[in-house]
Order: C-alpha cells, then sequence, then structure tokens
C-alpha cells in the first residue's frame, strides 16, 4: 500500500533534469543515435538503446530498476566509443556525440552537456573509422528544370565536385561510379536510384540564392551545363557536412564543377564488369571482398606508396581524360620517372616519409587536430624540399605534374617553421596532459614547467634528506591519487618515524605519512602544473588555427604530391612490368600491338601469358565478333582491350608492345547472364535493359564490349536480339565494338556487313582433347566445344556420350529446312538433291486442319518410321566429314 503510493507521487523515470538534458538533445536529433557522455561512458536510452543494443551486442538495462516505466539504457565504455561509433555509422545510422563540457567537479548541479560533432554515414572525419586509400562521399541530388544538380563532398579533405546531368539514367551513371556512403534527397524526390551500401537522407535543397550566399568562400574552377543546379547540389553538401561539425571549419576551399563527359564515362556496369575495383567472382567461391579487391585492375595499379595517392589513383582509373593534351602531360611524367631509375627510388623513399597531409590539413581546418597530427604535420613538410630536390636531380626540365612551385615550397616552409618552433619533437595523442610545447617557446610556459619540474626534484631531494634525518634507509616518497605525495616506512622501521610526520594509512607492510613541507610542495607542483597545461592547450589551439588558415596552400600541396605519388607508381609498374607509353590522339583507330591482360598476366605463370593484338577502325575493322570455345579466352582478350584503353586514358603505360588509342569518349560493356548469376541479378531483364543503355548511349567514339548477349533467354530469341544488337552497332552507330558470342550462326552477318570482322579465340584438338592457344585467330569458329570442355570438367562418360547425341539431334534440326530464313546458308551452287521427294508430296498433301490428334499422331509415327529407313545416314555422313 505504502510502496504504492510512494510511486504514484514518485515522478517519471524519463522527468529528472538528466533526463531532460538529454531529451532537448533528442529533439533536436530524432533521426539520430544520441551517444550521451556520462562519465567515463557514453550511454544511450529510449528507442536508441533497443537499436544499438541490437546492432551492437550490448546489454539492455535501465537506470530504473523494477519500475514499469523505466527508461530503456545501454552504454559503451568512451575509450572505445569511436569504434561502436563506426560500427553504427556502417550500418547506416547517425550519430550524435554529446560530451561534458564542463568539468564535473566544478560543475553546479547538472553537468553542462554539448553536441560536439555528428557522425553519419557519409561524413566521417575519424582516421579510425576512414578508409585511407578511398574517399568517402557525401552526395547531393538536386531536380530541376532541364535534369539533375549531382554534387559529392569528402568532408575529411574538402574535396567538393559537381555537375549536372539531364535524364535518370546519366544521374545513375554518374552516382554509380561516385559510390557516395550517403545521399541528399528533397522530400518525396521519386527519381533517385537506389544505390548499394548508400544511405538516403531528406533534407531541404538551398535555393539559388541560399547556395550563393553557402558557397561565397570557395573558388569555383571548371564549368558545367546546369551549373545552377550543380550550385544548389554543391551547396546542399556543404550545408549538410557543416551542421554536422559544430566546432570546426570544413576544409572546403574549392569547388569544381565539371562535365560528365569532361572524362571517359565508365557507368556501374562498366566498372564491375571490367573489374577494375573489384573483380566479379570471388576467386576461391568465398565471398570476402578483401580476395576480391586483390584480383582487381585498381589493385595491379595501386603501387602508391602515401595515402592521399591512392585516393588519386582511384580517381585517375574511374575518370580517365578524353583530351590528348592532359593525357600527354601525364604520360610525360610517368616516361620521365620510367626513364630514371633512380630518381624514381629517391622519389618513392621522400613519399614514404610523407603523411596523409590532405587529411591532416582536414583535421587542422575542422579543429580535431591532434598534438601528434600537428607533429606529424610538420615532419611531413620538412620533407617536401627533399621531395622537390629528387624529383628535379639531374633533369634540365622537370614535366610540369612534377614540378613544385616555389612559392609553394616557401609558403609550407613558414609553416613547418612555426610548427617546429611550437612543438616538442614528438608530440602526445592528446593535450590534456600537457608537454606539447617545446622548452624556449612561450615564457609561462617554461616558468611552470620548471616550478612543476622543480617541485618534483625538491620532492625527491626531501627522500634523501628524510632518509639521512631518520636513519630510515628504506624510506620512499610516493604519489597516489587520493593522497597526493606520502612517505611510506615499512613496519620494522616505525619506531624511528619522527613526530612532525602525521599518520594517514596503515597498510600491510608499513606506514603511510604526510608532513607539512610535503603538501605545500604538492599544492605549488598542482597549481604550476594546471596553468601550465592550460596555457599548453591556449598555445595548441592557436597553432591549429594557424595551421588551418593555410589550409589551401596545404591542400593544394597535397593534390601535387598524390600527383607525384602517382606518377612514381605508375612509372614503377611500367618499368617493373614492361609497359609502354601509348599514342593517343584524335583518330578512330584503335591499334595494339601484343597486347596483356593487366591482372591475367599476373595470375599465370610467367611467360605463359598469350599477347594478342587488336585493331578496330569504326571506318574498317568495326566489330570483331569474336568466337571460340568456353574458357578459350574471349573475355580476357575484351578486357583487356578496354582496359588498354582505359589506362591509356588515364595516363598510364600499357600491357602492349604498342599501343595507338584514338580517344574513346566512353566505354560499354555487356557480360552474359551466366557470368552476372554470380551476382544475383541474372534476369534477362537485366540484360536488357544494360542492352538498351548502349544502344541508346554508344557514339562513333566509344568502345562497347559486348560478351554473349542473348544468353539469358530461348536460343531463338536471344541469337534473334544478337543479331539486331550487331547490326544496329553496325548500322546506325559505327562504334568499335568487340563482341563474343556462342551463337556461331552470327558469323555470317560478315558477308553482308562489311565492318563486321570474324576471329576466333583458337583451339586445338589433339588425340580427342581440347588445347586452348590462347590467340585469337582470324576467321570464325566452327563448331562448339563445349563437351571436351564438360569433359576436362570430368562430367561421367555417360552424360557426355548422351551429350553428343542431342548435340548431333540438335544439330540436324538445325540443318533442316525447318531452320529461320535469317539464318539460313547463302544458296549454295549445287545444292544438294531433295533427300526425300516422297515425304515431301505426303506432307504437302495433309489438310493439316481437319486431321484428327489420333490420325497426327499415326501419321507421325509412319514418318518416322520410314525418316529412320531413309534420311538419317545421309545426315550423319554429312556432320563427320
Ligand atoms: P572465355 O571468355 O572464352 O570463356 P576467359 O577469357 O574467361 O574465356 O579465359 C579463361 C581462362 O583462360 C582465364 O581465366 C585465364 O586463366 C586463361 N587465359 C585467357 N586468356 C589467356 C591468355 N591470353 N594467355 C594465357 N591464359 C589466358
Amino acid at each position: 500500500m505504502m510502496n504504492a503510493v510512494a510511486r504514484g507521487v514518485r515522478r517519471s523515470p524519463a522527468d529528472t533534469p538528466l533526463m531532460r538534458q538529454f531529451l532537448e538533445v533528442k529533439a533536436d536529433h530524432p533521426d539520430a543515435i544520441v551517444f550521451f557522455r556520462m562519465g567515463d561512458f557514453y550511454e544511450m536510452f529510449f528507442e536508441d538503446a533497443v537499436i544499438a543494443a541490437r546492432a551492437l551486442d550490448l546489454t539492455l538495462t535501465t537506470r530504473d530498476k523494477g519500475r514499469e516505466d523505466a527508461v530503456p539504457m545501454a552504454g559503451v565504455p568512451h575509450h572505445a566509443g569511436r569504434s561502436y561509433l563506426a560500427r553504427l555509422t556502417e550500418l547506416g545510422h547517425k550519430v550524435v556525440v554529446v560530451e561534458q563540457t564542463e568539468d564535473p567537479r566544478h560543475a553546479k548541479g547538472l553537468v553542462r552537456r554539448e553536441v560536439v560533432q555528428i557522425v553519419t554515414p557519409g561524413v566521417v572525419i575519424d582516421e579510425e573509422v576512414l578508409d585511407p586509400k578511398r574517399a568517402r562521399y557525401l552526395a547531393a541530388v538536386v531536380a530541376g528544370k532541364g535534369g539533375f544538380g549531382l554534387a559529392h563532398l569528402d568532408a575529411s579533405t574538402g574535396e567538393l565536385r559537381a555537375t549536372s546531368v539531364t535524364d535518370g539514367e546519366a544521374l545513375a551513371g554518374e552516382l554509380g561510379r561516385v559510390a557516395p556512403r550517403e545521399l541528399l534527397v528533397a522530400k518525396g524526390e521519386a527519381a533517385v536510384p537506389r544505390l548499394a551500401g548508400c544511405s538516403l537522407t531528406e533534407t531541404e535543397p538551398p535555393s539559388g540564392g541560399e547556395a550563393d550566399a553557402l558557397l561565397a568562400d570557395l573558388v569555383v574552377d571548371g564549368e558545367t551545363g546546369g551549373a545552377a543546379l550543380a550550385r544548389r547540389a554543391a551547396a546542399s553538401c556543404v550545408s549538410y557536412a557543416r551542421a554536422t561539425q559544430p566546432v570546426g571549419t570544413l576544409p572546403v576551399v574549392r569547388l569544381q564543377l565539371y562535365r560528365i563527359g569532361d572524362s571517359l564515362v565508365l557507368d556501374e556496369t562498366a566498372i564491375v564488369n571490367l573489374e577494375l575495383l573489384e573483380t566479379i567472382l570471388p576467386p576461391s567461391g568465398n565471398e570476402r571482398r578483401q580476395d576480391r579487391r586483390a584480383g582487381s585492375l585498381l589493385a595491379v595499379l595501386d603501387d602508391t606508396v602515401t595515402a592521399p595517392g591512392g585516393r588519386l589513383l582511384r580517381r585517375w582509373l574511374l575518370y580517365p581524360l578524353v583530351e590528348v593534351a592532359p593525357i600527354r602531360r601525364r604520360q610525360d611524367a610517368v616516361e620521365h620517372l620510367v626513364l630514371r631509375q633512380a630518381v624514381r627510388e629517391r622519389v618513392r623513399r621522400e613519399l614514404g616519409e610523407i603523411r596523409d597531409l590532405e587529411r591532416l590539413a582536414g583535421r587542422a581546418s575542422l579543429g580535431v587536430a591532434t598534438p601528434r597530427d600537428l607533429g606529424q604535420l610538420c615532419a611531413s613538410l620538412r620533407r617536401l624540399p627533399a621531395l622537390a630536390e629528387a624529383l628535379a636531380a639531374g633533369a634540365h626540365e622537370l614535366p610540369q605534374l612534377l614540378a613544385i612551385a616555389p612559392e609553394l615550397l616557401a609558403e609550407l616552409a613558414e609553416v613547418e617553421t612555426e610548427l617546429a618552433a611550437a612543438l616538442v619533437d614528438e608530440p602526445p595523442p592528446v593535450v590534456k596532459d600537457g608537454g606539447v610545447i617545446r622548452d624556449g617557446f612561450c615564457p609561462v610556459v617554461d616558468e611552470n614547467r620548471r616550478l612543476a619540474d622543480g617541485g618534483r626534484d625538491a620532492i625527491l631531494a626531501i627522500e634523501q634528506r628524510e632518509r639521512e634525518r631518520t636513519g630510515i634507509p628504506t624510506l620512499r616518497v610516493r604519489y597516489n591519487r587520493v593522497f597526493g605525495y606520502y612517505l611510506e616506512v615499512t613496519r620494522s622501521q616505525l619506531a624511528r618515524v619522527p613526530a612532525d610526520y602525521v599518520r594517514k594509512q596503515t597498510i600491510a607492510t608499513g606506514e603511510r605519512f604526510v608532513t607539512a613541507e610535503l603538501a605545500d610542495l604538492e599544492a605549488r607542483i598542482l597549481a604550476a602544473q594546471e596553468t601550465l597545461v592550460a596555457r599548453e592547450a591556449e598555445l595548441f589551439r592557436a597553432l591549429v588555427g594557424q595551421v588551418a588558415r593555410r589550409t589551401g596552400a596545404l591542400l593544394r600541396a597535397a593534390a601535387q604530391v598524390a600527383a607525384i605519388d602517382v606518377c612514381a607508381a605508375l612509372a614503377q609498374l611500367a618499368h617493373t612490368s614492361g609497359w609502354t607509353r601509348p599514342l593517343c590522339d584524335d583518330g578512330e583507330l584503335l591499334e595494339i600491338e601484343e597486347g596483356r591482360h593487366p591482372v591475367v598476366e599476373r595470375m599465370v605463370a610467367a611467360g605463359d601469358f598469350v599477347p594478342n593484338d587488336c585493331q578496330l577502325d569504326p571506318a574498317g575493322r568495326q566489330i570483331l565478333l569474336i568466337t571460340g570455345p568456353n574458357m578459350a579466352g574471349k573475355s580476357t582478350y575484351m578486357r583487356q582491350v578496354a582496359h588498354i584503353a582505359l589506362l591509356a586514358q588515364m595516363g598510364s603505360f600499357v600491357p602492349a608492345r604498342a599501343a595507338r588509342i584514338g580517344l574513346v569518349d566512353r566505354i560499354f560493356t555487356r557480360v552474359g547472364a551466366a557470368d552476372n548469376l554470380a551476382r544475383g541479378d541474372s534476369t534477362f531483364m537485366v540484360e536488357m535493359r544494360e542492352t538498351a543503355a548502349i544502344l541508346a548511349g554508344a557514339t562513333r567514339r566509344s568502345l562497347v564490349v559486348l560478351d554473349e548477349v542473348g544468353r539469358g533467354t530461348s536460343t531463338f530469341d536471344g541469337l534473334s536480339i544478337a543479331w539486331a544488337v550487331a547490326e544496329y552497332l553496325h548500322d546506325a552507330i559505327g562504334c568499335r565494338t568487340l563482341f563474343a558470342t556462342h551463337f556461331h550462326e552470327l558469323c555470317a552477318l560478315a558477308e553482308t556487313r562489311p565492318r563486321v570482322v570474324n576471329v576466333q579465340a583458337a583451339a586445338r584438338e589433339f588425340g580427342g582433347r581440347i588445347v586452348f592457344l590462347r590467340q585469337i585467330i582470324a576467321g570464325g569458329a566452327s563448331r562448339s566445344y563445349g563437351i571436351e570442355v564438360a569433359r576436362l570438367a570430368g562430367l561421367p562418360k555417360s552424360v557426355l556420350g548422351r551429350a553428343r547425341e542431342v548435340l548431333a539431334e540438335l544439330d540436324r534440326a538445325r540443318m533442316s529446312d525447318q531452320q529461320l530464313p535469317l539464318f539460313r546458308r547463302p544458296p549454295d551452287p549445287d545444292p544438294d538433291p531433295d533427300p526425300d521427294p516422297d515425304l515431301r508430296a505426303r506432307l504437302a498433301a495433309l489438310d493439316v486442319d481437319r486431321l484428327t490428334p489420333l490420325e497426327a499422331l499415326n501419321l507421325l509415327a509412319d514418318l518416322h518410321t520410314s525418316a529412320l529407313g531413309a534420311s538419317a545416314p545421309e545426315v550423319r555422313r554429312d556432320r563427320g566429314s
């Protein structure tokens, strides 16, 4: 009874000052999980606690045990907070970090708490969470008249780019290439495609005027068609990201506008099918991301030694150039380093000493840089002159990309001098324990450090003095957090303790004492220490501000170092793998002499890779129709041609004896349903949608790779579609095309279409076995080696035998008059005589409409018998020749 009454008058657990403080934050961030700092823990409450407990495998508890209206609670220790936070954002959650912003010892009543950071899937600046070699993008789409604005921002480095597109297809393509982790869209915007691994966040995009205000301080480079929409999208990213950083300034100093056509267009399909970032199939069947990355073109290319270099290389790969001059500039830089091994090696050693300048500058700008960060920044800046010197060694004139501007070096040298003057040699990871500022930099620091150190020395001196005074050789001065400094005397010596010692504590081995002198020294040390640390923190903040003011110069230097790193890595690769400089021009030819597949070449034993030539020309050899058995090397050949074009246009050397690339505006790919099966979307619809996109988007300058189009449906359907697609590419588009197919009937196209050329991935039979020569030779393949491959794969003899029978039957059906007129061979100059004129006559006499089912069956049985007697051996003889 008493209990019930008591419970009735007690306030609800949600109605306490602490909970009200929490709920205030929550009201501002209803869509986020709030990490609420309480002492050594980040606590989560209510629904947040339930979600987090499930996601992070935490125990769900409550502060109000036994009550029905108890508030659910879950917590993580603050030192592990970052990793829990990372897991939540990886799952697509937004997290608001609330810290105690006053010392609880000095707080009157409730400790003041403030939102210090908001971490969302797209806005992450934590070093531990970020992939060093990959940018993390927040993207925004703004729809308007004439299309969409699309922007992406990496908050850790301030990279901000925006473009505009006219249709949903192009929007999806570019979003696929950017691969943002979070996408900002207006409420109810329906046109935005779903992206794997990307969270959608609804925000109201800024108006044109608001966008101008938000972007006012930025340097805007480049141009794009619908610049107004692009700018609004960029402003949307900036405003959203800015709101997540209540404390510092986003390191955004530049907005780069671009047109989709400024670079070779690669949509998500091409990126996947060409295995640029990951392989389609995991090498051993297990779905480890790591393994799939290892087999990608990026993995082969990425020999960069710095993180910004790694990020830039990825960018170069995904945005190859489409103009001759900038391609040649990159090639010049790569070549310079290919030809100078000693320079290259020295440059790469110097690069290895330079940390992630971009993200360090970003953290300084955001106000989250630690003393260690600034220390690394300082040490990295110190290496720049040596890098510039290494590059210049023995060269009269440096390629533009490799020359670091002297003004930039001078400005950064200033930053370095300032940092070096202020910071100790190896700064600690946090400010709060002091030890950050170098001796001699600030009189206040020096004075208090001297006092604190002096106090400690004085205390040590006391130990010596007291030992002599009391004759206790084991007397010790010690320190703990509860008593501060004290004297410890072992049990056997207690009789010698003088009267002025004040006993504080008895322990098993002896007793602990304090003296007035010790207490006084301790107070002085503490006071000095406190002033010291406060002053150090102040100086450090100022230092961070000083660096932040140089964000622009730091980012410029970082970009240049990254480019040097990429060129050096490509040069290293060209050197070790025997790659050559391709000729890129505005012509239409694509000629490769002894080309190799950059990835497969590494997988097979040294020297086992068979190089192949390729000539493509919209005016002559426009479509290469590639036939040949499974596993003969068709896909490898087609991908290698696409890779070589792509590598050439990103400025790299290529795996070929020689190559000439008439610039490609876009690479399209379509890979057969069988391969797609592994990705889980094998519908014929997907195949046709991709084919439709190619036919709609390809130009005469495009490179189209088609692998087994039409495989996802019945034979006749598939063949018909493949046929019509090839004709359209030939008649209407004229683009350079590699077309692998298992429909041998397609070879007949070459007879009516002058720019279709048949080639085959050669295979030979030796003693009933198939041998792949890995050579692409002229002419169409005549028969399928599928069954032979099946035999090699170990299918049972009986199944293989039966397969041969069925194949013969099918071939016979195909040879007969029942085949579609489309596939009929051109009229033979000396046609075979009609094999069975009687049969023909009987069939012609039939009135099919009047036939009963029984009559039909009888007739069929009759015909079958006579057919076995007469025609079958004829056909067999045919096949054998
Ligand atoms: P297809 O597309 O004709 O079925 P692939 O291109 O997938 O055949 O090639 C099958 C395998 O053959 C590849 O995984 C590779 O190991 C090997 N291969 C392909 N081309 C070559 C080549 N030029 N030299 C050496 N091995 C090759």
